[in-house]
């Protein structure tokens, strides 16, 4: 940890509101119909059987949204182009799970990534390849796609990510 995070930390306080009023009442969760629209995944889902990725890009901002997106949330327009995109990436952040196996009842550590592909501007959650250490995770670990022997065009196409060669000077 660096000294500028390690002083943010110990300077921070939690802010403690006082509860003036509480009020009776219920949500009716069950009540509320869902509805996802993905039909604007379908022409890269058609490209993952090829094994190849696109994403789309906001004609007014310019951002490339993997996975695609219905509406970009800064312009509210359709994103109305598509681009090509590669399978190689980066760590953006990650999260340790901790997954009780339920054949032996032990748990194991499994880092979870949030996944930014080279190109795209935004990031997905995915696994890394079984057996990675978690210790031997970083952000901006690079990482390519390790793509199912047949693609059916799913989203589990890809399985996991690969770590691949760090060519960074600073990594020794
Ligand atoms: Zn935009």
């Amino acid at each position: 940890m660096s000294k500028l995070t390690q002083r943010k930390s110990l300077d921070y306080i939690k802010k403690d509101y006082v509860r003036t009023r509480t009020m009776p009442g219920s949500w009716y969760l069950s009540s509320y119909k869902f509805r996802f629209n993905i039909t604007h995944h379908q022409p890269m889902l058609e490209k993952l059987k090829e094994k190849k990725l696109i994403a789309n890009q906001c004609s007014g901002c310019n951002r490339v949204f993997f996975p695609p997106r219905l509406v970009c949330g800064q312009c509210l327009v359709k994103p109305d182009r598509w681009v090509d995109i590669r399978d190689t990436a980066r760590v953006a952040t990650y999260a340790i799970a901790y997954l009780k196996n339920p054949d032996t009842g032990q748990v194991e550590e499994k880092p979870m990534i949030l996944v930014q592909h080279d190109g795209a501007d935004t990031c997905s959650i995915a696994e890394l390849a079984p057996g990675i250490n978690v210790k031997d995770t970083y952000i901006g670990m690079p990482i390519k796609a390790h793509w199912k022997e047949n693609a059916t065009g799913g989203l589990m196409d890809i399985e996991y990510y690969d770590p691949i060669p760090d060519d960074a000077k600073d990594i020794e």
